[in-house]
Parts: structure tokens; C-alpha cells; sequence
């Protein structure tokens, strides 16, 4: 599609991407979404082996209940009717395993308290604490409760510590956790603050991970939790196909290779060789690789530095599991599995340490059902653990690389072993992604989780704000805001209201 012209080109059909795409086009907007791959979707997408389907990124989401943050925003985008819901346990969504003892993390601020409460007797006052904090933190971003931001009292937690609020719960130790493997006989107390962070593999749990970042996600799960029956990718069908119908164009298989300005129009150049024009940018790309793609003379170095200068989240090794039917039942939780209660440093192991945890989740494919027919298994990763592959791609390896995979899956299936017995002979079939396949596949930098990562020490500077430096470019997706289905739709809400307007946009989300 050679010389189009639009109002509004969106690099990267992330749900990002998407979202904004969605929004502009039904303001009137000429908007195309210009995709590397062949579908659009990004980490929603979803990959089948011998007729199973499996989801890519993203296995489960919070606060879709009526009422609630992220039901509220996509009411507004025709998702809330689109998507078949499994609710997942309410008292235990997560489970938080160390060892042979197991806790339940529980939707509903009141019983998530509760739930607990019976493996830290002593502990009710302090259990409140932790959902009131969790809360007041939630309270304080305007874009959580569509509102509009105006006094910044966000800035009170961005500059806080995730780990130094879970450690004041260090001291309380459980008096027992629900035993789930028999034959094991440990039962040493474990702290409340691990179990608390046992799930933060959900925002690559680090020392220097904001109170905010923690507490939005943890607060958005403990409203409610759940899974899309059939699988994640629906939300990308939903939104390209409303896109499509209010004129929007999604272009795939053209990876952006060049961005030019003439005036106020930008040029677009992709690995085909054709080239788009528009008025205004959007990237849901990382937004290191998107300045990389801008000629030098157009972004002011400082800028180009500051950001290429940010650290982005661990990535993972993956696991996707073909079960043998009736062999493994389907789980309606999430299993967080950790070798040692000290959840904050397992993303930093590296070789004979590896791997300190795992979170292990059933795909729910049909409402009640009783076996499951895949698993995911995800641990962390770090990209240095595959670098010397670094200059590979997809399938073109080598036999090192195939080896290295099956070592790795083999250690971790041993922990996974530990904990699920059980699943030992009901194995059919087992593929793999490392660093590599992300980074290959959604072209984030080294394969990394969430992008890039946030640091309390440096809120400001590791804060990515949808604005940029450049007139009419902007970013959007998960480095901005938050990652994350919640973060990520937030985060283009404001992408999308630095055009339109915060105000008007937020008003019509409201209304919906
Ligand atoms: C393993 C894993 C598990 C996760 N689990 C959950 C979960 O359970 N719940 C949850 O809420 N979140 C989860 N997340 C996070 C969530 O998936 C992401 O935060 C979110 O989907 C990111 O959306 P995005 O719009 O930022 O972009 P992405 O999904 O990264 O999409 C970017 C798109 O841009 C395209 N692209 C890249 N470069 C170019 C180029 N040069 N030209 C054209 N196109 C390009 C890519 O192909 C891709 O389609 C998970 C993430 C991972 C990695």
C-alpha cells in the first residue's frame, strides 16, 4: 500500500496499539496500525502444536467484574460482551507454595484477609493493613478511577519501595501452611511478607520495584480474578475487528524499518518497501527500539540517551505442556512455587541456581471443566543465561541451543515435580521459549517481560510518559504506564487523550 496517507500511524498491534487504535478511529480518525508479524495482537497472541492452542502472554487478568477499573474501560471498547469469563477461585485465585506448605492469595479485599488469616492467627490487624495500603495506594492514581489527574498524589508511593513495605510484614511467621505433598516433612514458619509477594513474578519482582507497581497490580487481582475461556488472543479478534469496522487498516507483515519527517508529515518506510505518510506517530513499541528508527538529526541526544540508558525486567523460560487427556485436573488457580521464601531475589539466579520459582496455570478451553488439556510453566530468565545465541533466529539455533533448552526444562520440571507429583507420566509433549523467542517474537529487547523497569530510586526518570520530546510522536503500550492488560489500557487512554483530550476522552468512557 504505497504513499497512504493517514491521520495517525500506530507502530506495533500490541493491545497498546490496538487500543489506540480503536479510540482514534472512532473519533474520526484515518488511522492504520502497521505490524511486524502476521497477526496483529502482539502478546495476545496465541500459537498452536498439534491442535492445542497456547497463550502467549497473558494467562489471566483482574477487576472485570461490573464496576470495576478495567470492566469499565473496556465497556467502552465492546470487550466486556465479546469475551467468555472463567472466574477463578475466589478463595485462592493464586496459591503461594514454599516447600510442602501452600497459601491462598483470595479475590475480595475482606476475605483475602480472611483466608488468610487461619495460617497467621496473630496477624488480622496487620493482614488489614496490608489490603488498606493496598487500596489507598489504588486510590490515589486518578487513571485507576477515570479520573482525571490533577493534584499528583500519586507521587506519594512512585518514589516508595515494594520491598521495604512486604518486609514491616516479615516478623509475623506463619503458624502452619496447608500441606499439599504428603511424603514431604518440612514445615518451617514462613514469613507473611513472602507469602504477600509470592505472585510478584507478576511485575518481575525486584529490589527496586515501586509500592505502586505492586500494589496496582496486587489490588486490580484481589477485586476479582479471572481467565478468558478460550484463550487471551480474542481480545486482539474483538478490537480488530471493531477497528476494521469503523475504517481503521491494519497492515501486517511490515516490520517498521524507518521513520522520516517532511514537514509536518512522517514517513514510514517498512521491510517491504513501502512507505505510508502520516500526521501524528504512535509507538507501542519499546521506545528504545522505536528512536532507533528516527534519523538522528530528530531527536536531541540527551533524550535518545536517557532512554536507551533504562534497565528493562528480566525475561522468562517457558514451558508449554500438552497433557495427556484425563490425566491432570484443570487447576482453576494459579500456582506460585518458590524454593525458598525470599520471592525478591529469584529473578537474579543464574546457572546451578536456577530456577528459584514458578507460577504454573491450567488454560480453562470450556466453562466446567475437569481435566486439563495444556499447562504453562514460567519461570525467569535472564538474557545473559542465552546471549551467546544472541546473533540466531527462530528455528537456525543450533544443536548448543537445543541441548541448553532441554537441560533447562528438564531442571525445572524436577522442581515442578517436587511440588505435583503428579504430573510425571502426564506429559504428551513439551515446546520451549527462552529470551530469545521473546525478543524475537514481539521485538522487545532482550526478550524482557514487562519492558522497561521501573525504579523507586528514579521514578521520574523510569517513568515513560506518552508525550515525547519529538512533536506529534508518541508512546504508548507497556513501557508507558504500567504493563500488564490493566496498565497497558490505562496507559493508551492517556496515549489517546494527549490527542483528543483527557478530559473529553475520559467523559466518554464514563458515559459508556
Ligand atoms: C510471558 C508473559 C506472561 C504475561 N502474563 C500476563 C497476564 O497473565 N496478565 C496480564 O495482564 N499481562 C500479562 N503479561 C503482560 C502483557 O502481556 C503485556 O504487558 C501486554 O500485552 C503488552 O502490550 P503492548 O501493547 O505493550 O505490546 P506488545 O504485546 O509487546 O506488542 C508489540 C507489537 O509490536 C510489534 N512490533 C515490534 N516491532 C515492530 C516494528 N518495528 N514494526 C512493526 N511492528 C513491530 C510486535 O510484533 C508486537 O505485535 C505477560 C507478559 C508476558 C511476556
Amino acid at each position: 500500500m504505497p504513499m497512504e496517507k493517514f491521520d495517525v500511524l500506530i507502530i506495533g498491534s500490541g493491545l497498546g496499539g490496538l487500543i489506540c487504535g480503536n479510540i482514534l478511529s472512532r473519533e474520526g480518525m484515518r488511522v492504520a496500525i502497521v505490524e511486524k508479524e502476521r497477526q496483529p495482537g502482539g502478546n495476545l497472541r496465541s500459537f498452536t502444536r498439534h491442535g492445542q492452542k497456547f497463550e502467549t502472554g497473558v494467562h489471566y487478568t483482574g477487576s472485570l467484574e461490573p464496576g470495576q477499573t478495567l470492566f469499565r474501560y473496556w465497556k467502552y471498547l465492546g470487550l466486556t460482551d465479546a469475551l467468555p469469563l472463567q472466574k477463578l477461585d475466589r478463595s485462592g485465585f493464586d496459591r503461594i507454595s514454599f516447600g510442602d506448605q501452600e497459601f491462598p492469595l483470595a479475590q475480595g479485599f475482606g476475605n483475602f484477609a480472611e483466608q488468610l488469616l487461619p495460617y497467621f492467627p496473630d496477624a488480622a490487624a496487620e493482614l488489614k493493613r496490608y489490603t488498606h495500603k493496598v487500596a489507598e495506594v489504588a486510590s490515589a492514581f486518578p487513571l485507576y478511577n477515570l479520573e482525571l489527574p490533577v493534584n499528583h498524589q500519586e507521587h506519594h508511593y512512585t518514589n516508595k519501595s515494594a520491598f521495604e513495605f512486604f518486609q514491616t510484614f516479615a516478623h509475623i511467621l506463619s503458624s502452619n501452611g496447608r500441606h499439599v505433598v504428603s511424603s514431604a516433612s518440612s514445615s518451617s514458619c514462613i514469613p507473611l511478607s513472602a507469602v504477600l509477594a509470592g505472585n510478584n513474578f507478576l511485575y518481575g519482582g525486584h529490589p527496586q520495584t515501586p509500592l505502586h507497581v505492586s500494589s496496582l497490580i496486587s489490588h486490580s487481582f484481589i477485586s476479582s480474578a479471572c481467565r478468558i475461556i478460550g484463550g487471551s488472543d480474542q481480545i486482539a479478534v474483538s478490537l480488530a475487528n471493531r477497528f476494521n469496522s469503523t475504517g481503521g487498516t491494519i497492515l501486517v507483515n511490515r516490520e517498521v524499518t524507518r521513520i522520516d519527517r517532511q514537514g509536518q508529515q512522517f514517513s514510514v518506510i517498512t521491510s517491504n518497501g513501502e512507505t505510508c505518510h502520516s500526521s501524528r506517530i504512535i509507538s507501542d513499541i519499546h521506545p528504545s527500539v522505536a528512536l532507533s528508527l528516527l534519523p538522528g538529526g530528530m531527536v536531541r541526544p540527551a533524550y535518545r540517551k536517557r532512554i536507551d540508558s533504562l534497565d528493562n525486567t528480566v525475561s522468562s523460560f517457558i514451558l508449554h505442556l500438552s497433557l495427556k487427556p484425563g490425566s491432570f485436573p484443570y487447576l482453576n488457580h494459579n500456582c506460585y512455587y518458590h524454593h525458598s521464601p525470599d520471592p525478591w531475589n529469584e529473578c537474579h539466579l543464574t546457572g546451578r541456581q536456577w530456577p528459584g520459582m514458578f507460577l504454573l496455570t491450567t488454560a480453562c478451553q470450556h466453562p466446567g471443566q475437569e481435566f486439563a488439556e495444556t499447562m504453562t510453566i514460567l519461570t525467569y530468565m535472564q538474557y545473559g543465561e542465552v546471549a551467546a545465541w544472541r546473533e540466531t533466529r527462530t528455528g537456525q539455533r543450533g544443536a548448543a541451543y537445543e541441548d541448553f533448552k532441554s537441560e533447562r526444562a528438564e531442571k525445572l520440571l524436577q522442581l515442578v515435580f517436587h511440588r505435583f507429583p503428579e504430573l510425571q507420566g502426564a506429559i504428551s509433549r513439551t515446546d520451549i521459549s527462552t529470551p530469545l523467542t521473546y525478543r524475537d517474537y514481539t521485538g522487545i529487547p532482550e526478550g524482557s517481560l514487562y519492558g522497561i523497569r521501573k525504579n523507586y530510586l528514579e521514578p521520574m526518570i523510569t517513568t515513560i510518559l506518552p508525550g515525547t520530546k519529538i512533536a506529534d510522536f508518541y508512546f504508548t503500550g507497556q513501557n508507558t504506564n504500567l504493563h500488564g492488560l490493566l496498565g497497558v489500557t490505562i496507559g493508551a487512554v492517556a496515549t489517546c487523550g494527549e490527542i483528543v483530550g483527557l478530559k473529553y476522552l475520559l467523559e466518554k468512557i464514563k458515559g459508556a
